[in-house]
């Protein structure tokens, strides 16, 4: 069975469509990033499957039960969903095992010892042991953020809910945490949906992403497909650095200025004006006796593990400013003349 299913959800502010038909369902077990710039919808979204936000049409069905539909629209408290908002936001006047307890006073935590228990189970969860009786002011940043997940996985939800959950942190402390709370979330099973639009946070962190613009979810795939087979050229640009270029494809060769190139499967098979998509990485060197282009560096951006090469390259390829991301451990100076091939399909689109 499904965990969720978000059918045809579409809501309407006045004149603005913040939701337009979107359809998504999702495994129990996993974890959803839902990916889109500014204004793309995420939040309605998560707000909608919630409770918080009534949508205009469709229906949203959690564990087999309509939540959302015609006749269903059951209140947020009954959801069974943990949310975990997008500043964490603790209650400041109550200490840290105050906080994860908030939500426990129902049937199932009955007992003034059972509630203990329990915000000590979280607190081992998310690393917190010992820091129970601490106020918020008295937490960091990254510690503020796991009490927010502790206190939102504490009553067993059915759905966990993150809102952009590190957009408040330094980039260090982010990518740690991202890592701690998918462990944390995989330890107990959750099904989770986050969003965020960092397509790193999004690459890295869930089995499914789900690209959002304007209302509408335009590609839900796994992290590899979305990188290596984005729907369109925006999807593509989107996710990751791409370098466009026009060429000719046909049956199933791409003929392009680099000379012929593999076409991806999920590539339009045929078009005399196609657009095709290359990874900066997908660009590498070549062996002198290996059919290559030679291209010559402009100018090298380091960045330590890798480093981005401007190379203008030539011979049929003709004068095209390409990009490329190589390993950080070989140097490149501008004037060097390089001889490079393109490694692995390419997606054309018509
Ligand atoms: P961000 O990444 O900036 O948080 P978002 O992708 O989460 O953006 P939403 O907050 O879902 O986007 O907003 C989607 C659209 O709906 C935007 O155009 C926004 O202005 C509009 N919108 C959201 N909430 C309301 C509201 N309560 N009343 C009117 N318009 C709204």
């Amino acid at each position: 069975m499904k965990k969720l299913i978000i059918d045809n959800v579409s809501k309407q502010f006045g004149e603005v469509a913040a939701l337009n038909q979107v359809h998504l369902e999702l495994e129990e077990g996993k974890m959803l990033a839902v990916l889109g710039p500014s204004g793309c919808g995420k939040t309605t979204l998560l707000r909608a499957i919630a409770g918080f936000e009534t949508p205009t049409t469709g229906r949203i069905i959690i564990n087999g039960q309509t939540v959302f539909g015609p006749q269903a629209n059951i209140k947020p408290e009954h959801r069974k969903i943990g949310y975990v908002p997008q500043h964490g936001v603790l209650f400041p006047h109550l200490s840290v095992e105050k906080n994860i307890s908030f939500g426990l006073q129902g049937e199932a935590f009955s007992s003034k010892a059972q509630i203990s228990k329990r915000v000590l189970e979280m607190l081992k969860l998310v690393g917190m042991t010992g820091l129970g009786q601490r106020m918020p002011h008295e937490l960091s940043g990254g510690q503020q953020q796991r009490i927010a997940l502790a206190r939102a996985l504490a009553p067993s939800p059915s759905l966990v809910l993150l809102d952009e959950p590190f957009s408040a942190l330094d980039t260090g402390l982010r990518i740690a945490l991202r890592e701690e709370v998918k462990a944390t979330l995989n330890a107990i099973g959750a099904t989770a949906i986050m969003v965020t639009h960092d397509q790193e946070e999004a690459l890295s962190m869930a089995d499914l992403v789900a690209v959002m613009r304007q209302g509408e979810c335009v590609q839900v795939s796994d992290p590899v497909s979305l990188y290596k087979y984005p729907s369109d050229i925006k999807v593509a640009k989107f996710v990751g650095d791409a370098i466009v270029l026009s060429a000719k494809v046909s049956q199933g060769t791409i003929q392009s200025c680099f000379g012929p190139l593999a076409l991806a499967t999920e590539g339009v098979r045929d078009s005399q004006s196609a657009t095709i998509m290359i990874r900066p990485e997908q660009f590498v060197l070549a062996n002198s006796d290996e059919p290559h282009f030679s291209g010559c560096v402009q100018k090298t951006i380091y960045y330590g593990h890798d480093a981005l090469v401007h190379v203008l390259t030539s011979d049929q390829a003709g004068a095209q400013e390409i990009q490329m991301r190589i390993s950080g451990a070989r140097t490149f100076m501008p004037g060097e003349r390089l001889g490079l091939k393109i490694a692995g399909p390419v997606m054309a689109y018509e």
